[in-house]
């Protein structure tokens, strides 16, 4: 999962984008209301960290209007100083999905980030599932029936992605910017060689059991039963 954090405070930007990272999203980081909106008008992003009182043409309020506006529903978490009634209702107003007032607990960010990134078809709780392949986003555990597989952090973010979008053709593009940042050196065959650990870890031990991953040659790869 990719998300975009738009803060002018730089060490408030820097935990922030840290503290995701070490959960495994891939972050991009931009520090007005300016880079702020171009960035953001991109749909790729899986989720926005915005703070509410930033340099630019905008604040933080005006800017998630103005994506609302154009038609861009990426989920927004507004960061700001201020907690006061009438600065939530705005927020929330503006189009914002959740309000968080500074200072915040990491931890919190944390929760409602995966509160709204988590889709409702497959899930059951929080764990998502596809066929017996079980997926955990709060304690990382992943299982192919009641076998634990262990998987690093990208693997996890790239199985995750791959999960939510069940059924789907997921191109080597869609999952280059839903899961590395756009800093990050990706060769042509990371992607390939990604999917490969996968494979050793969620299909080739498990030979009576169905293939999840499929490569559809020239398009992408499936995770489908
Ligand atoms: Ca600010």
């Amino acid at each position: 999962m990719r998300i975009l954090v738009i803060e002018d405070e730089p060490k408030i930007a820097q935990a922030v984008k840290k503290g995701l990272e070490l959960k495994g999203y891939a972050v991009d980081m931009v520090h007005d209301s300016d880079s702020g909106l171009s960035y953001a008008m991109d749909p790729d992003y899986d989720l926005i960290v915005l703070d509410r009182m930033l340099p630019g043409k905008m604040d933080g309020v005006e800017l998630c209007g103005e994506l609302r506006k154009n038609n861009i529903s990426t989920p927004v978490i507004m960061l700001t100083a201020r907690g006061t009634i009438g600065d939530r209702v705005e927020g929330l107003n503006s189009g914002a999905d959740d309000y968080l007032v500074k200072p915040f607990s990491f931890d919190e960010l944390i929760a409602r980030v995966r509160a709204l990134l988590r889709r409702p078809p497959v899930t059951v709780g929080s764990i998502v599932k596809v066929d017996d392949l079980s997926l955990n986003p709060q304690n990382y555990e992943v299982k192919r029936g009641s076998k634990e597989v262990k998987l690093s952090k990208k693997e996890f973010s790239l199985l995750e992605y791959l999960m939510h979008h069940e059924g789907q053709v997921i191109t080597k593009e869609m999952i280059a910017s839903h899961i590395w940042d756009e800093e990050a050196d990706i060769l042509p065959n990371t992607i390939e060689v990604y999917i490969g650990y996968l494979r050793n870890k969620i299909d080739r031990p498990f030979p009576k059991k169905k293939t999840l991953i499929h490569t559809l040659r020239g398009f992408g790869y499936k995770l489908s039963t």
